[in-house]
């Protein structure tokens, strides 16, 4: 798949517009040079793009399917809703496509170790994985609530052999495990490397994710005639970070016929701390290393943030997110914590799909849009991962309803 855009975007230093780019400290100067020459290397290489495509094919399990979803379709009435199936990724999530080629790059860097941080949980899980594939030692930085929240996930990562270390300040959620998976990877930056878990960080982390992710869309965008023999009208992903969204999103980038569409948290409400809606409520400032929109509190800090799904609930977004929004190419659409676990009840019960609640935002959204749309239109959704890790939390917190749709 040829795509001016996306071999344009970013710029040399890593720049969407005025976003991206790359705010580190001098000490990883260094290190993040490495990253970028390495990674221009090897997108190159036969050899990686060979790799890549034999694990991705005999481990991961892809090409993931596209299924209609037609017993949704025919309960919301209007446009056909159809799903790309991330959950069936190995792991259960759209994570494993970037961890994969992230480890691969750890060990063309001579690397022993990689950390990361993890939200839900899923990114740790993905890596882990990948970690143990490919030989490499793991250390996992997680917030103390998440821990508490996404219990299968931690008993997971830790039979994988990743190393647990939670983070205990602040809100004790995302952005606090990036905080410390940074400090820990300044510490030991000679034999580790940081896999970023989203199209956020410094540049490269934005570009070579999305490129890895992309896979999603270019999968999609030839599956997706074999339904319909044309391209979706609309594509629907959650946005965090940004990552399974920019990968779907890909596909479609040059088509401006496709309009495409990121959901973000509305949480419990419109104050701050009650959502983690970045693009709708945010404004331009640098964290975690990269210039993009979010949300800040009175003294310009990274704001406190919430949603239902915890691998969403970051209080800033991906560059080329910011750019794309800004430019109009991309629209956001929203989906509070209520309308998220209906759908994620209505897509068990209707479809026999059990949604991470974070890809249930993707489908809510979805629902509603296909409402206002005649029956000839269509709906692609990236279905990002599987409720699994979810489950225990959600019948304890929101009972099963017993009505039947
Ligand atoms: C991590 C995660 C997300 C959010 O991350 P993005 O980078 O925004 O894609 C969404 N869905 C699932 C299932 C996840 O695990």
């Amino acid at each position: 798949m040829k795509s001016e855009y996306l071999e344009t975007m970013p710029d040399k230093n890593g720049y969407f517009g005025k976003f991206g780019g790359s705010f580190i400290p001098p000490i990883l100067e260094k290190p993040f040079e490495d990253i970028k020459n390495a990674y221009e290397q090897l997108k190159k290489s036969p050899e990686f793009i060979d790799e890549l495509k034999y694990v991705r094919k005999h481990y991961q399990g892809r090409p993931t399917p596209i299924s209609f979803a037609k017993n949704l379709t025919n309960y919301c009435g209007g446009a056909k809703i159809y799903l790309k199936r991330e959950d069936l990724n190995h792991t259960g999530a759209h994570k494993l496509n970037h961890c994969m080629a992230e480890v691969i790059l750890a060990k063309h860097l001579g690397k022993k170790k990689v950390i990361a941080e993890t939200g839900a949980g899923q990114h740790g899980v993905a890596l882990a994985t990948a970690a143990a594939y490919f030989g490499l030692e793991c250390e996992i930085h997680m917030g103390e609530v998440d821990i508490a929240k996404e219990h299968p996930n931690v008993i997971r990562m830790k039979i994988l052999g990743a190393k647990i270390i939670p983070a205990t300040h602040g809100l004790k959620t995302l952005k606090e495990a990036v905080d410390s998976a940074f400090e820990s990877y300044v510490s030991q930056v000679e034999d580790s490397i940081y896999c970023i878990g989203s199209v956020v960080g410094p540049h490269p982390f934005p570009m070579m994710v999305r490129d890895f992710q992309s896979i999603i869309g270019i999968e999609s965008k030839e599956q997706f005639k074999e339904h319909e023999n044309k391209n979706p009208d609309n594509v629907v992903a959650c946005v965090g970070g940004g990552s399974n969204a920019m990968g779907i999103f890909a596909g479609f980038i040059d088509d401006t016929d496709v309009n495409l569409i990121g959901v973000e948290p509305m949480g419990k409400g419109e104050k701050i701390g009650e959502h983690s809606a970045s693009l709708t409520y945010g404004e331009e400032g640098v964290m975690h290393g990269f210039n993009s929109i979010m949300l800040k509190d009175k003294e310009g800090e990274p704001a406190p943030v919430y949603s239902i799904g915890s691998g969403i609930d970051y209080p800033s977004v991906g560059p080329e997110h910011a750019y794309l929004n800004e430019s109009g190419r991309t629209k956001v659409g929203l989906c509070d914590d209520k309308e998220a676990i209906d759908a994620f009840y209505k897509l068990s019960q209707l479809e026999g799909i059990i949604p991470a609640l974070e890809s249930a935002h993707a489908v809510a959204y979805a629902m509603k849009l296909a409402k206002t749309l005649p029956s000839d239109k269509t709906i692609l959704v990236n279905l990002s991962g599987r409720g699994d890790k979810d489950i225990d939390f959600i019948v304890e917190n929101h009972p099963i309803p017993n009505t039947k749709f």
